[in-house]
């Protein structure tokens, strides 16, 4: 006679995952056709007020390095002298907590919803911003 642990591991065998399964965005397209099929779960839609990855408008920074004093965790770095001053952003350093998005003057860091920022390089194109 099956016991109820038999019958609960016949049920997990047979219902789908219930963790999200994570596609890089640098996966081959081998992998990317099992997404368009449905068989692999896309990401979860983020949630309002998300804090991905930090949008710069690098023509509205004015260069007063609010975001680089305030910034806990050195992820920003002036670059030029004035009145060219800009900015630098190191995403692989960045904790997300949005401060610097808060101290500027004229309103050019936002948050975004991209979360997809695994890298082998943390000095890609797609880890600096500036
Ligand atoms: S979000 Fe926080 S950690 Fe990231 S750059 Fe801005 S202040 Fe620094
Ligand atoms: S706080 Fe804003 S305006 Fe000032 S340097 Fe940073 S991004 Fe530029």
């Amino acid at each position: 006679m099956p016991t109820p642990a038999f019958f609960e591991l016949v049920k997990q065998i047979l219902s789908k995952p219930v963790t999200n399964l994570f596609p890089s965005k640098y996966a081959p397209a081998s992998i990317k056709k099992f997404l368009k099929k449905g068989k692999i779960n896309p990401p979860i839609k983020t949630p309002d007020k998300f804090r991905g990855k930090l949008i710069y408008e690098k023509d509205k920074c004015i260069g007063c390095g609010m975001c680089v004093r305030v910034c806990p965790s050195s992820a920003m770095e002036l670059v030029g002298e004035p009145p060219k001053r800009k900015i630098k952003h190191y995403v692989s350093r960045c904790t997300f907590c949005a401060i610097c998005t808060e101290v500027c003057p004229v309103k050019c860091l936002h948050m975004s919803d991209e979360f997809l920022l695994a890298d082998f390089d943390k000095h890609s194109e797609n880890l600096i911003v500036g």
